[in-house]
Formats: C-alpha cells, structure tokens, sequence
C-alpha cells in the first residue's frame, strides 16, 4: 500500500481532520501513563501530513509534561490526535488515532501491524511483557 489521505473525526464531529499516511505502516501502542489509560493506538506523522478541517477552539490542549499534547474533543471527549516535538525521535509530530479514521474498513485495520512500547519504564525502544501487550 501507499499514502493515502484519510479523514477522521471526534464521535460528536466537532473536531474532523485529515491525515495523510501509509496504513499498511501500522501504529504504535505503547503502556505508558496516558497510553495506557486511553488506550492509544497511533500512528505517527509529519505536522505539513495532517490537517485539522474544524476550528482549534472546539479542543482541549491537555499537557502533563509540556513536550507531548494531548488534543481532546471539549464537547465528546474523545482524543483524536496529538502533537509534540521531540528531537530525539525525529522533531515535530502529530500522533493520529488509528480508530478516529473513517471510511476505512476492518479488514484494513485488523492487517495494520502493531509496534509496542515499554513507555512506562522509560525503554521507548523494547515492548512491555507479552502479558501486558495483550491488553494493550
Ligand atoms: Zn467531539
């Protein structure tokens, strides 16, 4: 498969964006304090990949540590997508959720393959414990 361009969007539609990105690249899931908690699974991409069709004052800009936001829906709640720059895993990037995209059908998810990260431990680069993975 190839970049495709994707819309996606809240569950109240209030915030809608449009990602360009290679689904068949799959996402990340990761066990760190938020993933974990949202059950995030993302994919990442260039800030000029993605673009946010509905007003920015219809989200809520949710930060712990300054360096990664976390955007959320203000009316539904829901997190579609978020934001950080972090030199060391190559600059700026929008993180967007793999289950946010519409019009993509389950077979194309289901094949998407998942990268897992040991995020709470700090050890980005090795995955948590299969036990862990399987609730993920
Ligand atoms: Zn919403």
């Amino acid at each position: 498969m190839a970049v495709q361009t994707h819309r996606g969007s809240c569950h109240c539609g209030n915030v809608a964006f449009e990602v360009d990105l290679d689904l068949s690249a799959g996402g990340g899931k990761c066990n760190c304090s938020i993933c974990r908690k949202t059950r995030n699974w993302s994919a990442s991409v260039k800030p000029e990949a993605f673009r946010l069709l509905t007003d920015p004052g219809a989200t809520t800009d949710y930060s712990r540590n300054g360096v990664v936001h976390w955007v959320f829906c203000s009316t539904c709640g829901v997190r579609p997508y978020y934001h950080g720059d972090i030199p060391e895993a190559g600059g700026a990037f929008v993180g967007v959720q793999l289950a946010c995209l519409d019009g993509v059908d389950d077979a194309q998810l289901a094949a998407a393959p998942v990268r897992y990260a040991n995020g709470r431990d700090n050890d980005w680069w090795h995955e948590p414990s299969a036990a862990e993975k399987a609730f993920l």
